[in-house]
């Protein structure tokens, strides 16, 4: 049984600890299925994101998950038709965007391959950080090195939004958060 955690909001220590490495035997345990079926249960819960690192919900271990509506939004930009995307249910899917059931990538130990030189800037927030936003520069692509939740080790490369998520994401377990590097944070309304 999976259980929807509460988030752990700024300023809580355990959002500024460096988080530690899972041991690889380890990740088939009970207790870290546990925790990641809670991550995506959490993750499930709240509509408005799309990535929950460990210590966000107050495990200071080096684990995130991804939600793949972190892909489509990149597909959507691409083409240019986000509004219409989320208004309208998409040809290979007869569910409305609002409903849809989004599958999770599960990073464990992280490591950055390759990092693109070239910074964009986009708006940010954070689950943890909540009623506020800011600008924020990251790199375009990024090439990630982790483990699955099997245990498997597996490279992928990602680019634009999904790229900005994994550095958010990377961010959690070094205990940083977006304000941190943010140029603008503005208050969201309310
Ligand atoms: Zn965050």
């Amino acid at each position: 049984m999976s259980i929807v955690k509460l988030i752990v909001q700024e300023p809580h220590k355990v959002l500024r600890q460096m988080a530690k490495e899972v041991l690889i035997p380890e990740i088939l345990t009970p207790r870290t299925q546990n925790l990641i079926a809670d991550m995506k249960e959490t993750l499930k819960n709240t509509p408005d994101g799309v990535g929950l690192a460990a210590p966000q919900i107050g495990v200071s271990l080096r684990i995130f998950i991804v939600s793949e509506e972190a892909e489509e939004i990149d597909r959507a930009r691409k083409s240019g038709w986000e509004r219409r995307n989320r208004e309208t249910p998409e040809i290979r899917n007869d569910k409305p965007y609002e409903e849809r059931e989004w599958k999770c990538y599960v990073y464990i130990n992280p490591v950055i391959k390759n990092i693109a030189r070239k910074k964009t800037e986009d708006s940010e927030g954070c689950l943890s950080v909540r009623g506020k936003y800011g600008t924020v520069k990251r790199h375009e692509k990024i090439t990630v090195e982790a483990y699955d939740e099997s245990g498997k080790k597996f490279t992928r490369g990602a680019s634009n939004f999904f790229a900005r998520v994994l550095q958010h994401e990377l961010d959690h377990l070094e205990g940083a958060l977006f304000i941190d590097r943010a140029e603008k944070i503005m208050d969201t309304e309310k």
